[in-house]
């Protein structure tokens, strides 16, 4: 049975990020299990018509892997995706990936992790990184029938390769970031796209033109000109990002003004402006971007359906209220099961205590990276860590507080650590008090809480804060076995 210092889960974004750290780190026997067949997560996942991102391209990549030439500010979905398959490459670490292979069981047996496979083998692993991805698993509603829907019918992360909508009545489910970006394109193509609304959702304006070719050469040879591109974006979304998610502050108003003149701008009809202006405030559901969404409703052949769906016939969506709309194809852009490893895997930390068991009541971590009765196993991503910036700050800061555990054990001559119950408490008792104070789900739903206003999502803070906690580690909140 092959054994590694660590098994990683995932080659996404941060599975590869924990690669490139343990081996810089000089822990090199590590193992990156991939459930398919090539890196890249949810930028592999994510194939939509439309799918780019809305952080700036030059933020959103890893600080040291820089890229003087995104196309635009903010990159399409294929290039990110091509990004992340070229720093495996230049990282050489591809050959240190299994791909096709899921793991389907975490089980600790008192000093190390038994992996099972989804070939049926087994390894053993000292430590287990899950990078697995805060939005990985689609949730589509359930449908009594949706067997039973003769067209094609799917997840925006699940987007077939083969389909067509060219000339289709089309159904999109929901109006998220997946949607917004969507939607427009689907309008472009379908005889008639019918937009499922439950709640509207708010979307300030995107400029995205692409960089010259001077803007690119310009920082393609001058190293420093690249890096001060990246401070300067970070400094940005960090100083507004806080004051944005802080009820009653300027910037949070001021966007909000923005996106409700957007609204006017793009729309003419005033009713339809007003069934597309969120009762809510800008921050308490994620907002979105874009300068195709509203307009789009101006398009004869694009209808707004008020409501959720709670079925489906052979050739139509049933309504909440009863009403069918016929349509040959279903988009369903219906959002994931958010921050929540437990859909995917089976983890069995200390005494045989499952994580689906541990986690019954709510969803606790120490510092969003560990919990309590799971030695040695590592959240990457992990709840309580979507924030309003780049999530490869969130990782890079996750990464290198992985290899200071692990030189700590190292060190110490300990095998395995576990954070104590009373700081895991401390630490969710403090994130759900920092939570109240902002915008965020006051008044809505999202996948940014589980709707009971416990937030097991959302970094409340700053990404200075969580970088500052990160770099403390403190061996003193952790119980130790050997
Ligand atoms: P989402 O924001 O969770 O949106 C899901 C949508 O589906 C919501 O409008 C929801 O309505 C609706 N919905 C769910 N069940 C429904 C039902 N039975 N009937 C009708 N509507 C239903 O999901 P997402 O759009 O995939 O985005 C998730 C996150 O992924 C984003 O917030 C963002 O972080 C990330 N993302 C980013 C980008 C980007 O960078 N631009 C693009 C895509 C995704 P309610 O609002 O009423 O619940």
């Amino acid at each position: 049975m092959n054994a590694y210092r660590v098994a990683i889960i995932g080659a996404g974004i941060s599975g590869l990020c924990a690669g490139i750290f343990l081996d810089r780190a000089g822990i090199g026997s590590f193992r990156i299990f991939e459930k398919a067949d090539d890196v890249g997560g949810t930028w592999r996942d994510n194939r939509y018509p439309g799918v780019e991102c809305d952080v700036p391209s030059h933020l959103y990549s890893y600080s040291f892997a820089p890229r003087a030439d995104w196309s635009r500010e903010f990159a399409p979905g294929g290039e990110i995706h091509r990004y992340l398959r070229d720093v495996a490459d230049d990282y050489d670490l591809t050959k240190r990936i299994s791909f096709n292979t899921a793991v389907r069981q975490a089980e600790f047996d008192g000093t190390r992790w038994r992996l099972t496979l989804s070939d049926g083998e087994e390894c053993l692993a000292d430590v287990v990184i899950s990078a697995m991805g805060g939005l990985h698993t689609p949730h589509v509603p359930d449908l009594p029938n949706l067997a039973a829907f003769a067209g094609p019918a799917f997840h925006t992360a699940r987007w077939p390769q083969d389909v067509d909508l060219a000339g289709k009545r089309v159904a999109m489910i929901g109006t998220g970031a997946s949607a917004v970006q969507c939607a427009p394109e689907i309008a472009k193509i379908a005889s008639h796209l019918h937009v499922v609304q439950r709640s509207p959702v708010w979307v300030g304006p995107k400029s995205n033109p692409p960089y010259s070719h001077e803007d690119i050469e310009a920082l393609r040879n001058d190293p420093a000109l690249l890096r001060a591109k990246r401070w300067a974006l970070w400094k940005g979304w960090e100083t507004t990002g806080m004051e944005m998610i802080t009820p009653g502050s300027a910037i949070n108003r001021l966007a909000e003004t923005r996106a409700r003149n957007h609204i006017a701008a793009q729309v003419a009809d005033p009713e339809m402006q007003a069934a597309l202006t969120p009762a809510y405030n800008f921050t308490c559901k994620r907002p979105t971007l874009s300068n195709d969404y509203y307009r789009m409703f101006n398009n004869p052949g694009v209808s707004l359906v008020e409501g959720a769906i709670r079925d489906v016939e052979r050739n139509a969506i049933i309504l909440d209220d009863g009403r069918r709309i016929a349509v040959d194809a279903i988009v369903f852009a219906t959002g994931f099961k958010a921050f929540d490893i437990r859909n995917e895997i089976d983890v069995r930390g200390r005494d045989g205590r499952s994580l689906a068991e541990a986690w019954a009541g709510r969803i606790t971590t120490y510092r969003t990276i560990m919990t309590a009765g799971m030695p040695n196993f590592f959240f990457l991503l992990g709840p309580n860590t979507a924030g309003l910036t780049s999530t490869f700050q969130m990782i890079e800061a996750e990464c290198g507080y992985i290899v200071n555990a692990l030189q700590y054990l190292e060190s110490s001559g300990f095998a395995w650590m576990e954070p104590n119950q009373a700081e895991v408490d401390a630490f969710c008792d403090d994130i759900q008090k920092a939570y109240a104070k902002t915008t965020q789900n006051k008044g809505c739903v999202s996948w940014w809480s589980d709707g009971s206003g416990y937030a097991h999502a959302n970094w409340p803070r700053s990404s200075i804060a969580y970088r500052l906690m990160m770099q403390d580690f403190a061996p003193r909140h952790f119980s130790y076995g050997r």
